[in-house]
């Protein structure tokens, strides 16, 4: 049995604290806002009236925080969880925060003498409840190693994400794509309602293109990922096509803001001279305006 602290227990820390109390493991649980705490006691869990009173003597402390403030709060500030931890106990915050923030908040916690690992979920408080998250993980894999046990209690996917702040970097590339895809989605359904398209045959037809099969399983790996833009479909046909669903939205009164600043990528790939490329080489182009080097070879 290992003494675990945990802090933060909402939607999230909640459902988490009580599979890791259902594992056989004594967990000290902290939360600003004390009905939190009467739900986690009747999990089985312990009450702590501090951050510090619920990290105190544990091996793992876990963070389930809104934002890096909170986490910051929690940890360093008066009655923080580092007044009373071990010296080579582990934190592992599994809030969504900037990833910057989660290497301060590292370097801060290596500086007195403690590990971290960062862990956001991939997934919602569905899973939570059910003990199969997906966890983004990043740390040095003696540390992570060492807390898999608990890890494997709060999810069914353990994701090593390539080393310390990897995590939370990725869970914030991972939120980045299905925060704009879910606005994408509403573009999509309601352009394909202004003009009088069934709901579900859009969805039948769209299941079938890369539309709703998406490009990362698709066009990518077929083309750009492998070095080769020959053109399976053309950047000119790809801007062509956009600038006819955009005049549609225009004389439907649709919003498609991110049709609009995708035209503009598309403009300056065709800028650059890549009309002629496949219309994965939208990647390429994003790649040298950021000023990242691109692969020698390239088949064109
Ligand atoms: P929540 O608001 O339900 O829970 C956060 C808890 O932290 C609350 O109970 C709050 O009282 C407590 N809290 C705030 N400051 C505190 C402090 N200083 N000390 C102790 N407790 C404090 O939020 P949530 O849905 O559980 O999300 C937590 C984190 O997980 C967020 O970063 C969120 O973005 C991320 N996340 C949420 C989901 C989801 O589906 N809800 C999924 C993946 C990731």
């Amino acid at each position: 049995m290992a003494k675990i602290g945990f802090i933060g227990l909402g939607t999230m820390g909640c459902p988490m604290a009580a599979n890791i109390v259902r594992g056989g493991h004594q967990v000290s649980g902290f939360d600003v806002d004390s009905n939190s705490i009467k739900r986690h006691v009747s999990n089985g869990g312990l009450e702590s009236n501090s951050a510090s009173e619920a990290a105190k003597d544990a091996e793992i402390v876990f963070t389930m925080l809104p934002n890096s403030q909170h986490v910051n709060t929690a940890l360093f500030e008066k009655n923080g969880a580092v007044e009373s931890m071990s010296k080579g106990a582990i934190v592992i915050d599994m809030s969504t925060i900037h990833p910057f923030e989660t290497d301060k908040i590292r370097t801060r916690l290596n500086a007195m003498g403690f590990f971290m690992i960062d862990s956001p979920i991939g997934r919602t408080s569905v899973e939570a409840i059910q003990g199969k998250s997906l966890l983004m993980v990043g740390g040095e894999d003696k540390d992570i190693e060492k807390a898999k046990p608990i890890l494997n209690l709060i999810g069914d996917t353990i994701q090593n994400c390539g080393g310390p702040g990897m995590g939370s970097r990725m869970k914030i590339v991972n939120n980045y794509m299905t925060t704009v895809l879910n606005v994408l989605s509403a573009e999509t359904l309601t352009l394909a309602r202004s003009v009088g398209l069934s709901q579900d045959k859009c969805l039948e037809v769209l299941s079938g293109t890369a539309a709703v099969r998406s490009h990362l399983t698709t066009t990518y790996p077929a083309k750009v990922l492998q070095n080769d833009v020959t053109p399976a479909f053309m950047i000119d046909l790809a801007f062509k096509d956009l600038g006819i669903a955009l005049e549609l939205g225009k004389e439907t009164n649709v919003p498609l803001s991110l049709g609009g600043a995708s035209k503009g990528s598309y403009e300056v790939a065709k800028e650059e001279g890549r009309g002629k490329q496949d219309w994965t080489s939208i990647f390429l182009s994003l790649q040298a305006r950021s000023g990242m080097s691109l692969p020698d070879k390239i088949k064109e």
